[in-house]
């Protein structure tokens, strides 16, 4: 096929739509292009797509041919590019894509790119219009290409086979090529492994006559590669590890046909054949495995076409098995974020870890476990929490970082998969009889590099041993669940902070916690020595209008004023408190009603006269509070007692137009009028019913003011 009818070809894939394609041939250059850096030609005129694609790998080709592997590259501004070498009619060749680009653009790269040409900015357009893509969408389309050029390969190296057939050579056949086509028109619609396997393997069977085959695919953690009979031997085969792969996989060129020798056969034992021709397993320069013939008389040309056949297979194999991680990799993500909500619902330390046990449990199917935390002195570990054990025994064990187990797990911060305690040469111990399985998991909490502890598994549901995917798994959650317990400690330990201060931190003035205690303690000074003690309630008046129309931070200004009037209403010997948001209170030891009322009225008026930050932008032009007043013995006699008598009195001077003072009534003048100071009510409102502590009863007042 002329060069230009492949790329033409080539171009119908909708994949390549955005992509501009160029052909290289070996020692000879671009031989063909479409839509060559099309999308980047004013760039060309910059000198930019020479800097950023071309010389890239130009210069690097005879690597790539070398290779023989397609690659995809991120060069320089984030533009992507994909390569693939193979051979045709007897000539190296490669195929360049490239034309799109990562989404984001980083620019300090584009202004060295753009150094001889301009600056970065004027490229910045440009870069934009280019289509976006990530790295693994490149790859995808790298690996259609690559599948699509194999296709066109095949009639080639039909042709070379019926030549050889005309020299009276190997016989392959129309059937053969016909079938091979199939194959990789059936492996490109394959969804699963063992899809792909079945269809490699019948037609490799059906048409060459194979009589037995197997394959070899990495296990989970892809350092060893089980061994698995397809046709013509058993299931299990046996595994063959990462560093024995090259005796079966040498790199060759023409497939042949070798002896079934001593070294193979101590590694596969059950495999008795007296030849096997080999195919690697290969996709993107990642070693898959391979499939093996045994027994089968394997041409060349037929070698040529099973070859392709088995790369056709790896380069499907490959997609699947990332398919399959980013799903499995999303779902991970998923359901870490949702264990993340329920997690951060969780403020107690014991829940968490009951919480966070009973998850790593669930997520790995473990049916005993536990939580340890190293102590604050790195040296000894507490059991926090169990599963399948008592709690109360667990907690007696004496364990340290370094020792045992978890505790060599707390000392290296790796995690710990063990099949067969008794086995393993890292642990070799016996099995303790409450373990029914012999496999545990052991996993490092961690936050950044330290250590805080170990989350212990064992015993799966089905007795079987944890898998590495376990691991993984677990070690994901195990971040998270690292993090949680640093979050409720923080937690905890700011809420042990505020119960051990007195102070609120933003007018300095003694807490409501604080202010209970010493209210209690004067009063039973007062009691023993017959004095009497009046508390203030102070409430700024619609001060949440106040905060809505200043703002915030005029708020918190207008709050420390408050209290510093209030303090300066005061004797030294009196007690100020912030009660709440805007509501202090005063307690006046040695104080009766009548005297505290005095200093009442200085406090109300300290606040009326203050010009308070923002003041006139609020309806009333100013602020203001209201009080009540309580009185020990006659209005209570328990710090309960007066707070809830100063708190009637000052729902009163609410209600009845604020700016105001009342007194708590006494027994004996319930059911006269309330004491109260009428001079100072420059807040009038026509009714005592006010009740409504709303921005409504705020616009009534303020337009009677005006009024
Ligand atoms: P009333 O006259 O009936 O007391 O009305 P009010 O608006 O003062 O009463 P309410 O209790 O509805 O609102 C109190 C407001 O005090 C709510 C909140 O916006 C504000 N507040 C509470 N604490 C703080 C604080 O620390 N800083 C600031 N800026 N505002 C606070
Ligand atoms: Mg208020
Ligand atoms: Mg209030």
């Amino acid at each position: 096929m002329p060069f230009g009818d492949l790329l033409t070809e080539l171009k119908r894939l909708p994949a390549l739509d955005r992509y501009s394609l160029t052909l290289y041939r070996r020692c000879a250059g671009a031989v063909a292009s479409i839509g060559r850096f099309e999308p980047c030609a004013t760039m060309v005129e910059d000198h930019l797509c020479r800097e950023v694609s071309r010389q890239f790998f130009e210069e690097n080709m005879e690597v790539f041919f070398d290779e023989g592997t397609p690659s995809v590259c991120r060069y320089g501004g984030g533009f992507f590019g994909f390569l693939i070498p193979f051979s045709m009619s007897g000539e190296d060749f490669c195929l360049v894509g490239d034309g799109v680009r990562e989404a984001s653009i980083d620019l300090w790269q584009l202004a060295s790119l753009a150094r001889d040409g301009g600056d970065a900015f004027s490229l910045l357009p440009y870069v934009e219009s280019l289509c976006t893509a990530s790295y693994e969408e490149v790859e995808n389309v790298a690996e259609q290409v690559r599948l699509k050029i194999e296709q066109y390969r095949l009639p080639e190296a039909a042709g070379s086979a019926h030549a050889a057939v005309a020299q009276g050579q190997e016989p392959v056949g129309d059937a053969e090529l016909a079938a091979v086509s199939q194959a990789m028109e059936r492996l490109d619609k394959a969804a699963t492994v063992t899809a792909c396997i079945a269809i490699c393997c019948e037609t490799i069977v059906s048409a060459f006559q194979a009589a037995s085959i197997a394959v070899a695919l990495p296990d989970n953690d892809g350092k060893s590669f089980p061994v698995t009979g397809v046709w013509g031997l058993p299931d299990e085969l046996g595994t063959v590890n990462a560093d024995s792969l090259h005796l079966f996989v040498a790199p060759e060129k023409v497939k042949k046909t070798v002896l079934w020798d001593g070294k193979m056969r101590a590694l596969l034992p059950e495999i008795r054949a007296a030849v096997c021709t080999i195919f690697p397993l290969k996709a993107q320069g990642e070693r898959l495995g391979f499939l093996a013939l045994f027994d089968t008389d394997v041409h060349t040309n037929a070698a040529l076409l099973i070859s392709m056949l088995a790369g056709a297979m790896a380069g499907k194999l490959s997609s699947i098995g990332k398919d399959a991680t980013r799903s499995k990799e999303n779902a991970l993500s998923e359901r870490l974020m949702s264990l993340t909500d329920t997690l951060l619902q969780i403020d107690s330390k014991d829940l968490l870890y009951e919480s966070i046990l009973k998850i790593a449990s669930e997520l790995i199917d473990a049916t005993q476990g536990s939580i340890m935390l190293i102590d604050k002195d790195g040296v000894g570990m507490q059991i926090v929490f169990t599963q399948g054990m008592t709690l109360n025994v667990a907690r007696c064990l004496q364990l340290k970082v370094g020792k045992g187990i978890a505790g060599m797990v707390a000392k290296t911060g790796q995690p710990l998969l063990v099949n067969d305690v008794e086995k393993d040469s890292r642990v070799a111990m016996a099995n303790r009889s409450r373990f029914k399985s012999k496999s545990l998991i052991c996993i490092p909490l961690k936050l950044k590099d330290k250590v805080i502890g170990v989350l212990n598994l064992s015993d799966k549901k089905n007795l079987r041993p944890f898998t590495h995917s376990d691991l993984q798994l677990l070690t994901s959650f195990a971040n998270l669940a690292s993090l949680m317990i640093e979050r409720t400690e923080v937690l905890e330990e700011s809420e042990r902070f505020e119960q051990l201060s007195v102070t609120d931190p933003l007018t300095g003035l003694y807490n409501r916690r604080f202010l209970k205690s010493r209210l209690e303690e004067e009063l039973n000074r007062s009691m023993r020595q017959g004095l009497n003690l009046t508390i203030i309630f102070i409430d700024l008046d619609f001060f949440k209008s106040y905060n809505d129309l200043c703002g915030h931070l005029a708020g918190d200004e207008a709050l420390k004023l408050t209290a510093d009037i209030i303090k300066d209403s005061l004797r030294d010997m009196d007690i100020v408190a912030r009660y709440g948001g805007e509501e202090f209170c005063a307690v006046l030891p040695g104080t009766s009603k009548v005297e505290a009322m005095i200093v009442a009225e200085r406090i109300r008026a300290g606040i009326e006269s203050k010009r308070f930050p923002g003041e006139s932008d609020i309806p009333l032009r100013r602020l203001t509070a209201s009080l009540g007043v309580a009185s020990f013995p006659e209005d209570g006699r328990s710090f309960n007692d007066l707070v809830h008598a100063s708190d009637i009195a000052l729902y009163e001077a609410k209600a009845r137009g604020r700016n105001r003072i009342v007194a708590a009534r006494t027994s004996s003048e319930r059911g006269e009028p309330k004491h109260e100071i009428p001079e100072h009510r420059p807040v009038q409102t026509q009714s005592a019913l006010a009740k409504t502590l709303d921005f409504n009863a705020y616009l009534e007042a303020s337009l009677q003011s005006k009024g």
